[in-house]
């Protein structure tokens, strides 16, 4: 039985496979059944055995939660409906008043959710480059409860030093947030690095299979993970068992998918910078991409994602999206099928005009799991002849 091992010793690959509590004691199913009832019996008034109602918890959302906090390093995870459920979840546990700092290249989404819904119930917002710890000590204010860090950031890939954040972060009495669904707890593990709270789209690497969207939050710190409980049963935005159950299943060959994305992506980024279509790559593989050297400190590899400019410009960009034939035109990434997208209209143009905006030129790949080969003459294919 896995209860009676120390699944937190035990490696990145074991953790993923036996992290969520073993076989079914009952029935010695491998897999963690998909439990649909919304209800559980009592044994006797106040006297359950874990499980009372679905909102609050149910064995599935539960196996997966250890399961991933475990990834994480984390000692309370917490599973969400979406990402960006998760992140609402933790803007909750800041009051009108209070002051966040975000990253000026945040996910789009993150953005709009704090300036358009927590903003307006009395959030003071601000966004900084955050590049530095320099940077962060600008936009510190002595309100400031909360500083949110994406790395490597969506869609330009600068890197974050965690270390370096955290410390200037607590220093204000601050909590810092990371967002880590770029990296997943394969490539970097941010609790590790100082960080009070992970949250992850689990739609996107985590998932993988572009068939589940789901959020997840983790922290070791138990004041934070009992209120981010009562607000995932207080305010409801729980996923379904069938969603927990795909996000797990995705858990489980992580460590294998994201290895595979991290070396497609490096070729990937050679031929890139070989095309004479191309201006810049940004990936943090590269020597002079400025957060290199804390790439090669913080994570195992450099990721999956590549985004590029061209110098066509925005017509080109909108050109190579429309060629490609393998990578499909579509938001979100992380899966197996590799996607290609022009931020500044897809993803990001929630942001236009504000200081998120991304350059119109811009492409950003998913390198997802297809044949390499076969992945490298599309991108050629798409790029050969462009002005
Ligand atoms: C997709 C994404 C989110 C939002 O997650 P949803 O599951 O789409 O709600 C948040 N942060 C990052 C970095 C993302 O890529």
């Amino acid at each position: 039985m896995t209860d009676a091992l120390d699944l937190g010793r035990l490696g990145f690959e074991t953790r993923a496979i036996h992290g969520g509590g073993g076989p079914d004691p009952q029935t010695g199913a491998v897999t963690t059944p998909i439990h649909l009832s919304s209800t559980f019996k009592q044994d006797a008034v106040g006297e359950h055995r874990g499980f009372e109602y679905a909102r609050t918890g149910n064995p599935t959302r539960a196996s997966l939660e250890t399961n991933l906090a475990l990834l994480e390093g984390a000692a309370h995870g917490f599973a969400f409906a979406s990402g960006s459920a998760a992140e609402d979840a933790v803007l909750r546990l800041l009051g009108p008043g209070d002051h966040l700092v975000l990253p000026t290249d945040a996910y789009g989404g993150t953005h709009r959710l704090a300036t358009r819904v927590h903003q307006p119930a009395g959030l003071a917002v601000d966004t900084s480059d955050l590049g530095s710890a320099t940077d962060l000590q600008e936009a510190l204010t002595p309100a400031t409860r909360m500083v949110w860090v994406e790395t490597p950031t969506n869609p330009l890939l600068r890197v974050i030093d965690i270390t370096a954040i955290a410390e200037a972060t607590h220093r204000a009495g601050a909590l810092l947030v990371v967002d880590n669904t770029f990296a997943s707890p394969w490539l970097q593990q941010p609790l590790r690095f100082g960080a009070d709270i992970v949250v992850h789209s689990t739609t996107k690497y985590l998932g993988g299979h572009s068939d589940v969207v789901g959020g997840f939050a983790a922290t070791n710190d138990s004041g934070l993970a009992a209120r981010l409980a009562f607000l995932q049963n207080a305010v409801g935005a729980v996923p379904g068992p069938l969603d927990c159950y795909l996000v797990q299943r995705g858990l489980k060959t992580l460590a294998l998918r994201m290895e595979r994305h991290c070396t497609s992506a490096l070729a990937v980024v050679d031929l890139l910078r070989a095309h004479q279509a191309v201006r810049t790559v940004l990936h943090p593989s590269l020597p002079g991409h400025s957060g290199h050297e804390v790439a090669q400190r913080q994570m195992r590899g450099y990721g999956g994602i590549v985004s590029f400019t061209l110098r066509g410009g925005e017509a080109a960009a909108l050109e190579v999206c429309r060629r490609t034939r393998l990578f499909t035109l579509a938001e979100s990434l992380g899966a197996v099928e590799s996607l290609i997208e022009h931020p500044a209209r897809m993803t990001h143009a929630s942001v236009a005009g504000s200081t998120n905006e991304v350059p119109s030129d811009l492409v950003r790949l998913s390198v997802g799991l297809e044949t390499l080969d076969d992945l490298l003459w599309d991108l050629t294919q798409a790029l050969d002849g462009l002005a």
